[in-house]
């Protein structure tokens, strides 16, 4: 993972020891251009360099060369970027930002923990409730309950700004909702093989209609499919929040989980976030003997479910069975989700397969590759610059008249309903699964 850290095992080096507070080898391939500083949804809020890649960059390598402390500014700046990546998709020195923030992220976690109450919440999210399907059960049941009973609504005067946002979280659906995806969906016509799909931790939670609407398009176009139902979580939350052992633990289940049941077919993901860090597992256990290997080939068989459908077999097979009686009202546009276009540079295949709709008009939104500021739990931790940074997205979802928003992963799909709930805009949010199984004629 690191180049500074040791070969041994899966071993990080020290984390008392300064040098591996940050990864300095990675920070020195930054030829300081600016050009990223644009992009950078934190330098466009305050306009100040320490809160642009580079000046993150910039700190990262006077922490690692001694000529800086690692006080509160520099745990604030790492914890400010949204590593959204946009960074890296401009960048002509290929510096892995993604990367370097998840490192030193967990090596700040270490070398400084944080207090009590944050130690408690932080084991609860990702130890107790993330990885098991009861947890997650037992909190969307909670969830459900206090929007039943209207306690949402009373969020907002009670806990101010995170009190709002809890009152704009996706409406969690009955039990019969969400149940978990069969372990397997026949193909319709010819087969075209079997692919793997994720079900994931919150997914099936909130968005299970997404997760049933991306088996019911891949088996429209002659893939068999099958779910891993002893799989629950593929550690993405864990890795960009800097808990990287658990992050490394829940890589090699999900590994062994998903071999279990098939050891080569393509890993199809319908969540931007857990894609893009799924294709990353080779880099994640690099260090450990025993299981990189086994990561890098695991990787090299995870593709978005957009990769998937774009192959010129499933565009063939989608135009046999899209129609226009979808009932989507247009326009359309498509948001570019972070660890979808920066993550995994997949841009043209989201547009592509919406363009096959029939009757669907779409139109570009500016800035639509920009960070919506979901970020994964960013939402929860820093719902002020969360908000800040969505503020211009509405703008330019405004300008562009749609009625319609299609993203494809959750966070942003969340973020995207807290921001027009919050707004006197009448935009539905779909994910691009749904818009394609809302479009399939009956066979
Ligand atoms: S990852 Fe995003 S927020 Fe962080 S420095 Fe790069 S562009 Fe800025
Ligand atoms: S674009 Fe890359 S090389 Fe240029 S300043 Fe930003 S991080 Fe450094």
């Amino acid at each position: 993972m690191s180049s500074t850290s040791t070969n041994a095992a899966h071993e990080r080096p020290h984390p008392m020891d300064r040098r591996s507070l940050v990864d300095h080898a990675r920070a020195l391939d930054c030829i300081h251009c600016g050009l990223c500083l644009t992009t950078c949804p934190t330098y466009q809020l305050t306009g100040s360099e320490t809160s642009s890649p580079r000046g993150r960059i910039h700190l990262m390598r006077a922490v690692a060369e001694g000529r800086a402390e690692p006080d509160a500014t520099f745990e604030d700046e790492m914890n400010f970027c949204l590593v959204c990546r946009h960074c890296e998709s401009v960048c002509p020195a290929g510096v892995e930002f993604g990367a370097m923030m998840e490192f030193s992220r967990g090596a700040l976690l270490e070398r400084k923990p944080p207090g009590l109450l944050a130690r408690i919440a932080r084991w609860v999210g990702f130890r107790g409730i993330l990885v098991r399907r009861a947890g997650l059960r037992l909190a969307a049941v909670g969830l459900r309950s206090a929007q039943l009973l209207r306690l949402d609504v009373l969020a907002g005067p009670l806990l101010g700004l995170r009190g709002q946002i809890f009152r704009h979280l996706p409406r969690v659906p009955g039990a019969r909702e969400r149940r978990p995806l069969p372990p397997i969906t026949p193909p319709e016509g010819a087969p075209r093989g079997t692919v793997l799909v994720l079900d994931g931790c919150v997914m099936p939670e909130l968005f299970g209609r997404v997760n049933r609407a991306m088996t019911q398009v891949l088996a429209a176009t002659g893939r068999e499919v099958r779910s891993v139902p002893k799989h629950v979580c593929c550690g993405a939350l864990h890795a960009h929040n800097g808990e990287l052992d658990q992050a490394e633990a829940l890589a090699r289940t999900t590994i062994a989980q998903f071999n279990e049941v098939d050891d080569a077919a393509p890993v199809v993901i319908d969540s931007a976030g857990c894609g893009a860090h799924m294709k990353e597992y080779g880099r994640l256990l690099a260090n450990d003997p025993e299981w990189r290997d086994r990561a890098a080939t695991f990787s090299r068989r995870v593709v978005d479910l957009t990769e998937e459908l774009a192959g010129p077999e499933g565009v063939e097979r989608l135009r046999e069975r899209l129609g226009d009686q979808h009932g989507i009202e247009g326009p359309v546009t498509w948001d570019d989700p972070c660890h979808l276009c920066h993550g995994q540079g997949v841009r043209d295949q989201p547009r592509q397969l919406l363009d096959l709709v029939p009757g669907l008009e779409r139109v570009e939104m500016s800035g639509a590759d920009s960070c919506c500021g979901s970020a994964g739990i960013y939402t929860v931790l820093r719902p002020e610059d969360s908000l800040d940074v969505l503020e211009p997205k509405l703008e330019s979802l405004e300008q562009t008249g749609a009625a319609t928003l299609v993203t494809a992963n959750p966070g942003c799909h969340q973020q995207w309903q807290i921001g027009i709930g919050r707004s006197d805009k009448k935009v539905e949010v779909l994910h691009l699964a749904e818009v394609l199984e809302r479009a399939l004629r009956p066979r």
